[in-house]
């Protein structure tokens, strides 16, 4: 959650912040602010709203600097307003911080200062962080770096900071734990941020900061020490990211331009890894890990949101295909638990970011009771990628929209691909299904395009349900956690109040909800669990719910009985959600739109949910 970015360098600091924030608006977007430092000032700017009513508001004004940071903010602390907003002053001024995270112990911290005096301004804990550093360093005369690294030692809780300084120019100081932070180095200039895409089109080559690491930029140079002052020797890795994946291309929304990409991105999570011809399936950051996952006991499936829907998926596949025992748990509530893990055990840890602070908690408790653990993630270099032993990589490309669409379709192909591969070395799948199983998945970006050719279908229905206030989505077997994903996708972004059962649930409770106002969205693709949910959608006429159902293409029956019908070309059971999502991601996207909303931002959520 929110955004960071600073500079420092030859170039115009101002623009090339305020175009750093609006590239990782989708992080988070109350308020926003930039601090730079011009003509020995530390002058500070900041606003309520969106990062362009900043801009709007300094529109005009000869803001130069060569060296600044700026925020876009989720607020956690305060509400979002424009003293709440980063970056904020130190007490004497001097300082200024921006800050991704949570402080927890700032309520004690703050009751000391203002014993000593200090003055706050704002309700942040971050406000709290940049006075105990002011403090720190005045009370012991200690220069500004170690009291930035004495100040993070007592602090409890996440960060990525950024500080600077009126006595230092040309100095920034950097530093992280659990929330993301990427330096780019370019020439005679350095940059930082919470992911690559406000520094890619300038310099390729980044470092990612490590938990407990101080980043210094001083004179032009870069050195990165521990908490403990052990230095470490920075090491580079180079950007494969273009900057036309972070640009929305001609579409009016990432989002859409997200779900129309996922013929490529499923192609692309399957790229170098399945070659059906060939017999070939092969994820190359399992090797070495490979025996844990084919001897697990039970393997225990940790994720939020969009994530824990495709560890539902998973849980159906691993368990069809592989024939061991899985179990999915919300990482927010497995980590809070006191779970049963032994060595025995494998967790997958699925997050599209790879940062999500309550997944990454679970990889370490899970961690510290032997568990051998696998990340699903889409970011390279992330914290869960770093955390877990073994993993793959989805390959989506960045996600921009926070409403997740291609990053859900691409964990469901990679976590498809593992159970494959853990069935063929267990022998649970004979040779002919397993090669069977990798040319159907080959054909999968094919029949996902083809199911784009009901966009305008779909559009015609969200017209007819923009105005709807509620909405129940019903799927049986691999479709179950699809009508989970729709409902999910529907009221993040339309705020239309909506539910995911399996539909065989209907009848003990939600069937009071059905009159002839209820849409009800049926997941009924030809598959073993046909005709029951049939017979559910006939409970549902008999109430005068207004159905709409995805079905396999050539259905005549269930067109005969329902509303409206989207068809998906037909396909295995167990890929069928690969495609059965489609229709409920452009469904809600039309909705949104013809609702008015802010389908790439919408209000209250963040992307990348780096708090607890
Ligand atoms: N906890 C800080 C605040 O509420 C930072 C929140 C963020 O990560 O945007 O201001």
């Amino acid at each position: 959650m929110c955004g960071i970015v600073a500079y420092v360098g030859e170039k115009d600091a101002y623009s090339l912040i305020l175009k750093g924030l609006k590239r990782l608006e989708y992080r988070g977007y109350d308020s926003s602010g930039i601090a730079l430092l011009e003509d020995g000032e530390l002058n500070v700017y900041k606003k309520r709203g969106k990062v362009a009513d900043l801009e709007s508001q300094h529109a005009g004004k000869a803001l130069k600097s060569t060296i600044g940071i700026g925020h876009t903010r989720w607020a956690t602390h305060g509400e979002p307003n424009d003293v709440n907003a980063h970056p904020h002053y130190s007490n004497n001024r001097k300082l200024a911080i921006i800050h991704n995270g949570i402080i927890e112990n700032y309520a004690s911290i703050k009751q000391n200062l203002i014993k000593k005096g200090h003055v706050f301004q704002s309700e942040t804990d971050t406000e709290v962080l940049i006075h105990f550093i002011e403090d720190i360093q005045h009370e012991a005369g200690n220069s500004l770096e170690d009291a930035v690294k004495l100040a993070l030692r007592e602090v409890v809780g996440a960060y990525a900071i950024v500080v600077m300084s009126v006595d230092h120019p040309g100095q920034l100081i950097a530093a992280r734990k659990g929330s993301p932070l990427v330096i780019g180095i370019g020439e005679n200039e350095f940059f930082f941020a919470s992911d690559a895409t406000p520094i890619i089109e300038y310099t390729k080559d980044v470092v990612y900061l490590d938990d407990y690491e101080v980043a210094l930029v001083r004179d032009g140079k870069l050195t990165i020490q521990n908490l403990d002052n052990t230095e470490t020797i920075p090491y580079i890795q180079t950007l494969e990211m273009e900057l036309e994946t972070i640009e929305k291309g001609g579409y009016d929304h990432f989002m859409i331009k997200e779900i129309f990409e996922q013929p490529r991105s499923i192609a692309d999570s399957m790229r170098g890894r399945l070659n059906a011809s060939e017999g070939h399936l092969q994820l190359g950051g399992l090797s070495g890990y490979m025996d844990d996952l084919v001897k697990a006991e039970r393997i225990v499936i940790v994720g939020c949101g969009t994530s824990w829907h495709a560890g539902l998926v998973a849980e159906y596949l691993f368990e069809e295909l592989a024939r061991v025992n899985v179990e999915v748990e919300y990482a927010s509530e497995f980590r809070y638990r006191n779970p049963v893990i032994t060595e025995k055990d494998v967790v997958i840890a699925i997050s599209q970011s790879g940062e999500t602070a309550d997944t990454l908690a679970a990889i370490e408790l899970a961690k510290s009771k032997g568990a051998t653990i696998f990340g699903i993630c889409n970011v390279v270099g992330s914290s869960i990628a770093r955390a877990s032993h073994a993993g793959a990589y989805t390959h989506a490309g960045p996600e921009i929209g926070v409403a997740s669409t291609k990053a859900f379709t691409a964990q469901v192909t990679v976590l498809t691909l593992m159970a494959i591969a853990v069935a063929k070395k267990k022998g649970t799948i004979s040779d002919e299904t397993y090669r069977h199983l990798l040319y159907e998945m080959e054909n999968i970006p094919a029949l996902v395009e083809k199911v784009f050719e009901n966009a305008t279908k779909i559009k015609e229905i969200a017209y007819i349900y923009k105005d709807s206030n509620n909405c129940l989505y019903l799927g049986r077997g691999f479709n179950y956690p699809v009508a989970l994903e729709g409902a999910l996708k529907l009221k993040e972004i339309s705020y239309i109040h909506a539910e995911g059962y399996p539909a065989a649930e209907m009848k003990h409770g939600p069937i009071a909800l059905i009159d002839e106002d209820m849409p009800v969205v049926f997941l009924a693709t030809k598959d073993s669990s046909y005709e029951k949910i049939v017979s559910n959608i006939q409970e549902v006429k008999a109430r005068k719910g207004r159905v709409i159902a995805i079905v396999t293409e050539g259905d005549t029956l269930i067109p005969s009985m329902v509303d409206f019908v989207i068809e998906v070309p037909e396909a295995l059971e167990i890929l069928t959600p690969l495609l059965s999502v489609i229709p409920l991601q452009l469904l809600s996207y039309y909705v949104a739109v013809m609702r008015g909303r802010n389908v790439d931002q919408p209000r209250n959520l963040a992307k990348s949910v780096t708090v607890e």
